[in-house]
């Protein structure tokens, strides 16, 4: 199998030369590069030089992916001129939204794909995030922007996400047909595995919120029981206490 990036990079938010901000609907230049050139090198020295720290003080590191995202603004685009890039292109700056305020699980192809390329095994997962990504192209939710050859002769695909422009990179493992079938049935039972963790996760936020409910009508109805000191003999209820409460209350 391919030793590739399995990363999800998503588009910066600011230039990587020049470190400024991207404007609402200022075009982004975009670009990967192979991690060991000269270039990344020279862009990523900052990074590299962090990481190198981060291992000498005994730190964990993650692997360093084998290619890397880039993000330009015009000029510094221009000025860079035509590096031996792996993919350009450009696209639209949109400020990301906001962080979801409901972190209930999702079951969709696109959080499966998501989760399973930034787990800790995407490796014993290839086919079914190569069939994913297919999937999502044909739905039109992610483009591919170039196919590279493998150094193990099949082939490394990468992806934009349409809507966010994150990158992906995805390996093309060359299925056999019962590869094929067997990676479907791993997605068809990993998606309804997280249908079911979403559903369990659902019913638990409902019975915390109703839980939560009857504890604060609990604490009223004890609150108002302290308040009318019910007399220790129920069929006893003599008016006098009513008045007696209702003369304390004044
Ligand atoms: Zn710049």
């Amino acid at each position: 199998m391919a030793r590739i990036d399995w990363n999800l990079r998503s588009r910066s938010r600011s230039c990587l030369r020049c470190s400024r901000p991207f404007e609402d609907g200022e075009r982004v230049h975009s670009a990967v590069l192979a991690a060991d050139s000269d270039l990344a090198r020279e862009l990523f020295a900052e990074a590299f030089a962090a990481e190198e720290a981060a291992k000498a003080a005994g730190q964990p590191v993650k692997a360093r992916p084998e290619y890397l995202r880039a993000d330009f603004c015009a000029s510094c685009r221009k000025s860079l001129g035509s590096e031996p890039w792996i993919s350009v292109w450009t696209s639209v700056f949109t400020p990301p939204p906001a962080a979801p305020e409901d972190p209930v699980k999702k079951a969709s192809p696109e959080d499966l794909l998501r989760e399973l390329l930034e787990g800790p095994e995407p490796e014993n997962h290839v086919a079914a995030i190569y069939l994913l990504a297919v999937f999502l192209e044909r739905k039109r939710i992610l483009v591919e922007r170039a196919v590279r050859p493998a150094p193990d002769g099949t082939s490394v695909h990468i992806y934009e996400h349409r809507r966010s422009g994150d990158i992906l990179l995805v390996a093309d493992p060359h299925l056999a047909d019962s590869e094929i079938a067997d990676a479907q049935k791993e997605i068809e039972l990993l998606l309804g595995l997280r249908e079911a963790e979403a559903a369990a996760a659902k019913t638990a936020q409902a019975q915390a919120q109703a839980a939560e409910t009857q504890t604060t009508a609990a604490q009223a109805g004890e609150a108002q029981g302290a308040g009318d000191k019910a007399p220790e003999k129920p069929d006893a209820a003599p008016p006098e206490a009513d008045a007696a409460s209702r003369t304390a209350e004044q």
